[in-house]
């Protein structure tokens, strides 16, 4: 008998997904290459980003964009090789960024950031995962008046859209919050409601195991390819074939191959990103710390601490440059005269990338019964939950708790 629903790809968004759908009555089976968490889902910074409500297309992004390129290791680059192929998307991301449809995508990410911290509370609750938490707020950092100024509009939107924020406009109440930090950041604003994990993989592996014990089964397997029977999706797979009645593709920055084999073209792309992983005692982090100017942040992992971020718009097949992760530990070391660089294990993960910075989150409209949840960005963790919900109501035909335009398939 053909399975309700088989998830593609065990990163935090399949796997959230295939837990709420398993939670909900059906037989669910998940399907990656690698295994659980086995891609960007491992290694990022670990934080629930909800305040992170503006998209990357801003309005007049594109002025600055060309004097940020001109640094190829600077927070956002695009490798020669890659530059050609990147363009179309770039075209896209331009587009997001005028005034009428940023503002489309800032009420969009808002409402989904609602919904995700809300979502997160019932999959804690649900899967009693407090002591997996982190709740220690975020400060994000700024270099002198000026930078904290240019910063206004953005603490204008959160306070427009309700968001909890504190703005700090000394040394002295920045190091209350955080002591340590290199006395050129003069002010600061701090998020109280942001939370974290204590290490992505852990908690994808925490919500693999409360799946599995309901009953789901996760599997290896690479899907090459979907087409649509009478009463489902038939998955071709490497050694053979097997049918669903639904299936749901969350392969992170993969996706869009599987959508091209049901004729759906989604502009998807990866903005790659780096970090270093310093062990236990490497410093004494008391809150997320977000160093917008530089392009990184810092969070705690275990008992030690990540330093990472940068946007790479390289593709999927390049090598990393992992000199794009020395150069935000330099800095780090520079802002956290404290931090102790020594015996970091580096790592390069892809983000799923749309050019709205919106997820994919609906049905095929060539194939109703292939559901796409994908393009989560800088954002697939904060997400996950709310991801998951949200495809639950597409699979049992519901009326979702949000509108659902906004991160349909057919918007490009
Ligand atoms: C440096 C960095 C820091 C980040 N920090 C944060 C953060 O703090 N907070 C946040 O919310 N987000 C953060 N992100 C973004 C976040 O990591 C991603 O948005 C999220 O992990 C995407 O999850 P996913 O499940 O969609 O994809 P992935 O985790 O990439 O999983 C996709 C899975 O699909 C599988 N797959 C692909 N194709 C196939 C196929 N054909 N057949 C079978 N399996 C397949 C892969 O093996 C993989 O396991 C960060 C990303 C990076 C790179």
């Amino acid at each position: 008998m053909a399975q309700d629903v088989i998830v593609i790809g065990a990163g935090v968004v399949g796997v959230s997904v295939a837990l709420e759908l398993i939670r909900q009555g059906l037989s669910v089976r998940v399907i990656d290459r690698e295994g659980v968490a086995a891609q960007a889902s491992m290694g990022n910074a670990g934080a629930f980003a909800f305040t992170d409500i503006v998209p990357l297309a801003t309005p007049g992004i594109m002025r600055k964009a060309p004097r940020w390129l001109l640094d190829p290791l600077g927070p956002l680059s695009v490798p020669p090789r890659y530059a050609l192929k990147i363009a179309p998307w770039m075209l896209q991301f331009w587009r997001a960024s005028w005034r009428d449809r940023y503002e489309h995508s800032l009420k969009a990410q808002t409402t989904l950031n609602g919904l995700a911290r809300e979502a997160l509370g019932r999959q804690i609750a649900a899967t009693d995962g407090e002591r997996l938490i982190r709740r220690e707020g975020q400060m994000q950092l700024f270099e002198g008046e000026r930078e904290f100024q240019a910063s206004q509009e953005a603490w204008d939107l959160r306070r427009a859209h309700g968001i909890e924020f504190e703005l700090l406009e000394n040394a002295g109440a920045i190091a209350e919050i955080q002591p340590g930090i290199d006395p050129r950041f003069t002010h600061a604003g701090y998020t109280p409601q942001w939370m974290n994990t204590v290490d992505p993989k852990t908690w994808v592996e925490h919500l693999a195991q409360a799946f599995v014990t309901q009953g789901g089964v996760i599997e290896t397997g690479d899907v090459y390819a979907l087409e649509n029977t009478a009463d489902g999706v038939s998955l071709k797979i490497t050694d053979g074939e097997i049918n669903a009645r639904k299936v749901v593709v969350a392969c992170g920055a993969w996706s869009h191959h599987l959508a091209r084999t049901v004729g759906d073209r989604i502009p998807l792309e990866t903005e790659r990103g780096y970090n270093t992983t310093l062990p236990a005692g490497a410093f004494d982090l008391r809150t997320h710390l977000t160093f917008g100017g530089h392009g990184f942040v810092v969070s705690k992992i275990n008992d030690g601490v990540r330093v990472g971020g940068a946007v790479e718009l390289g593709g999927l097949k390049l090598a990393p440059n992992y000199k794009r992760a020395d150069i935000l530990l330099n800095k780090a070391a520079q802002f956290l005269p404290g931090l102790k660089t020594e015996g970091g294990k580096q790592w390069m993960g892809f983000r799923p990338s749309m050019p709205d910075s919106l997820p994919v989150i609906g049905a095929s409209e060539r194939a109703g019964n292939v559901i796409y949840a994908f393009g989560h960005g800088h954002l697939g963790l904060t997400q996950s939950a709310a991801t998951a919900e949200l495809v639950a109501s597409i699979v049992k035909d519901k009326v979702a708790s949000i509108s659902m335009t906004p991160y349909a398939p057919t918007r490009f």
